[in-house]
This record gives structure tokens, C-alpha cells and sequence, in this order.
């Protein structure tokens, strides 16, 4: 998959944040495929941030305590804009025959 088409992922401002007061422990967050969260002391904690997929807001949509957020996703927009990343993911995706 082209991804970020070689940008940087830690310039990507695109991970989540946990409110340790409003969580419940119910273990969802825990479910992400990118093993993103580690569970301590019966509590999930931002391990790999920079394994978030950017864009993706699972865990916060699923949270039984509505404990997670993220970033405005606007301003991620505004970055993939700057730096030309939409074009050339869809340069990559028709070179890899992914997209016609
Ligand atoms: S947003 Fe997606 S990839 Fe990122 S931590 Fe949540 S479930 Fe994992
Ligand atoms: S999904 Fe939300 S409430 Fe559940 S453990 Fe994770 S952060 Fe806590």
C-alpha cells in the first residue's frame, strides 16, 4: 500500500488521546490491530502512537467510556493538501494497478 508515499508518519499529528477519568477499563481500545494501546495497572496507555493509522478513529468510536479522542481531523487534510500526499498516493495506487 503506498500509505504516506514516504512522509514522514511522526510529522502526522494523528493518534489518540486517552481521559483516564472518563474510562471504564472495558478492554475495546485493546482490539486495535495496530497495537496501538498497552494495558497497565488495569488501564489502557498510548504505547505506539505512531502506529495509529491516520484517519482512523475506531477505538474512539467503540470506547464504552467516550474516553478517547483525536486530533481535528481538519488539520490532517490541511497537511496531506500542503504536501501534495493525496496526489501521490493516487500516482502510487495506479502505478500498483490498485486503482484504474
Ligand atoms: S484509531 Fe484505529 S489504528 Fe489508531 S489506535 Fe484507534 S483503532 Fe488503533
Ligand atoms: S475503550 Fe475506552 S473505556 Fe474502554 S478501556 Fe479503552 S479507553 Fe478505557
Amino acid at each position: 500500500m503506498p500509505w504516506l508515499v514516504g512522509f514522514e508518519r511522526s510529522k502526522v499529528n494523528w493518534q489518540p488521546t486517552i481521559d483516564e477519568s472518563k474510562c471504564v477499563s472495558c478492554g475495546m481500545c485493546m482490539n486495535c490491530g495496530k497495537k496501538v494501546f498497552c494495558w497497565e495497572n488495569n488501564h489502557p496507555i498510548v504505547a505506539h502512537s505512531n502506529d495509529c493509522v491516520v484517519g482512523c478513529s475506531t477505538c474512539a468510536n467503540l470506547c464504552l467510556g467516550n474516553a478517547i479522542s483525536f486530533p481535528k481531523i481538519e488539520e490532517v487534510r490541511n497537511l496531506y493538501q500542503e504536501n501534495d500526499i493525496w496526489v501521490k498516493v493516487k500516482n502510487q495506487l495506479l502505478n500498483d494497478n490498485i486503482i484504474k
